[in-house]
């Protein structure tokens, strides 16, 4: 009999986790793998909040904290929401995790029981249906269509909600497909919301600082107060702020909730390091300009990455508005043979060839709810994006 409890059978390992590995290991042998599977900004952690991070060891600041984090950084978190989103949160309304997948794990574990529904919009981040499995709860998964730039509509929420449904998760700038939902887009979201009273809304806007073109980014917080005393509002460090290995994630929400997620942080990690908290308050309070210049060079990757891959026979490929994700089609190039005479079934044989053949990793649109696409991601260097590219459009021009 197996030592694993049943809760495992539903779950399985994170895709985009997965990949990263494997294109780690396949470097590791020497081969030239260009890795475009892990969504991490190639950019250096800023050094003002190094600093605070080699400062807070350097002052002894490496004991334990409350489970809800340091006052300083909760006050940054309550000031940070206060500033840049006009959202009125106290500091005993915050949570902090080991990253934001570790909050979006307490929220669940918190809230869901068995039978319960969660409203994912697909595509969705790999983790969300997974966190939810191993909740006991069920996925709704309402599929968002390329033509509406893969957003999710009011008349398709208001047909997913049932009178088992917990939460619905929001997520823009969105992971994999870089959409981004407008105020106005959100009010219409919102709308329906109000009407039914037992859903609560998750919104993960961890890429919040990561759009482009002039968007403006919008949280349904601030475009429904109404929503409020059942909105949990979740970011983090580790995109805008290049800061994926310290592990630092925050969320603000209604006090019930909220206390119930720091219980259950004091009763397994405790807290998020301290170092790293120290590091998030100089990241929330400092400047950030350092990002005008980033964001322009994710702008220019991301309409190299469409024109590149635009031009592969078989691919096409929106221009997303956020994140440092693009989304493309690869429907031209099912049903076609590579030139080492492997048939192409879909968009997992498609992004298992492309790495065993041409040496890219991407991810499937199978892992994120939506085929045939696959999703790339442009936080890597320009040079190995272009390349990487490069290999793409020889790639689909070998296919026949
Ligand atoms: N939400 C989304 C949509 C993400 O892409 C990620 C990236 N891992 C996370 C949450 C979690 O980020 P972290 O745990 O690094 O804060
Ligand atoms: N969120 C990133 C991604 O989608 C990092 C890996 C993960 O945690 O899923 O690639």
């Amino acid at each position: 009999m197996s030592i694993l409890a049943n809760r495992l059978s539903a779950v399985k390992p994170s895709p985009t986790v997965a990949v990263t590995a494997k294109a780690a290991e396949l470097k590791s042998q020497g081969l030239d793998v260009i890795g475009l599977g892990a969504g991490e900004p190639d950019f250096d952690t800023p050094n003002h909040i190094k600093y605070a991070g080699k400062e807070a060891i350097d002052k002894g600041q490496t004991k334990y904290t409350p489970p809800q984090g340091t006052p300083m950084l909760r006050k940054a978190i309550v000031d940070k929401f206060k500033r840049e989103n006009h959202l009125d949160y106290k500091t005993n309304q915050v949570a902090v995790g080991v990253g934001l997948k570790q909050l979006i794990f307490n929220a669940f574990i918190a809230t869901v029981q068995e039978g319960d529904e969660i409203i994912v919009p697909a595509p969705y981040w790999v983790s969300y249906p997974d966190i939810v499995l191993l909740c006991g709860g069920t996925p709704i998964f309402v599929s968002c269509d390329e033509n509406s730039q893969f957003k999710l509509s009011a008349e398709a929420l208001e047909a997913a909600i049932s009178p088992k449904t917990k939460w619905v998760v929001l997520n823009s700038p969105n992971n994999p497909t870089g959409s981004v939902y407008s105020e106005v887009e959100l009010k219409a979201l919102t709308d329906v919301l109000v009407k039914h009273p037992h859903v609560w809304i998750m919104a993960d806007d961890i890429y919040e600082h990561l759009v482009y073109d002039g968007i403006k980014f919008a949280t349904p917080g601030q475009v429904e107060s109404r929503l409020l005393d059942r909105t949990l509002t979740m970011n983090g460090v580790s995109k805008a702020f290049s800061m994926t290995g310290w592990r630092l994630g925050y969320a603000c929400g209604p006090v019930e909730l909220i206390k119930a997620m720091n219980m259950i942080q004091g009763q397994s990690a405790t807290h998020p390091s301290s170092i790293s908290q120290a590091a998030a308050v100089a990241a929330l309070n400092g400047p950030i300009d350092f990002l005008g210049p980033r964001n322009a060079t994710f702008r220019e990757r991301r309409d190299m990455a469409v024109r590149m891959l635009n031009e592969a026979p078989g691919i096409s490929c929106q221009v997303p508005e956020g994140a440092f994700y693009v989304y493309p089609s690869c429907a031209g190039a099912i049903g076609k043979t590579t030139s080492n005479g492997r048939k192409l079934g879909s968009d997992t044989d498609f992004v298992q060839a492309l790495l065993d053949e041409s040496l890219v990793a991407a991810v499937q649109g199978a892992a994120f709810g939506l085929s045939p696409y696959f999703r790339i991601s442009y936080a890597t260097s320009t040079e190995a994006l272009e390349e990487a590219c490069t290999r793409i459009q020889k790639f689909c021009d070998s296919l026949t």
